[in-house]
């Protein structure tokens, strides 16, 4: 199995199977999100204690097979690590999305690197980039508490 579909199995794991998939018990923050142009509807739920480490991270939504996979991951990825690491993942991701750049976070184990990048070839497809990339900003506006639907259109 070369690369690639080794991605691509990632990646239609968690578009079938989301992890985290539901509403966290004892959540302190919430945002939504939202795709227009592939309708894609995020809310992502979070538990943030008062060290800022992520204590628990969880979503509800619907969408294509990318924006949910993508927000799988995203959970997967997050859940117990200190906020300020997860920022540093989230523009790390960005960046591979948009530019090709490769990832490089220390605290990143190889798996949780290699499910990161099963997303990178999504870099090929623009509109899709919004699909990936939804998730990961609404959680940023979870995070910091902004009360605006995250809208990829604006
Ligand atoms: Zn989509």
């Amino acid at each position: 199995m070369d690369i690639k579909e080794l991605y691509q199995e990632i990646i239609l794991d968690h578009g079938k199977n989301p992890r985290n998939k539901n509403k966290c018990e004892g959540f302190n923050k919430n945002a939504k999100g939202h795709n227009p142009l592939c309708g894609d509807k995020i809310h992502v739920y979070l538990k943030i204690d008062k060290a800022k480490n992520v204590e628990d991270i969880s979503f509800e939504g619907e969408g294509c097979a990318i924006s949910i996979a993508s927000a799988s991951i995203m959970t997967q990825i997050i859940k117990g690590k200190e906020f300020n690491v997860a920022k540093k993942i989230l523009e790390q991701f960005l960046n591979m999305l948009k530019e090709g750049s490769k990832l490089s976070i220390n605290s990143l184990s190889d798996d949780e690197n290699m499910t990161m990048m099963s997303l990178s070839g999504v870099k090929r497809f623009p509109m899709r980039v919004k699909c990936a990339t939804l998730a990961w900003h609404t959680f940023i506006n979870a995070a910091e508490g902004q009360k605006e639907t995250v809208n990829t259109e604006k």
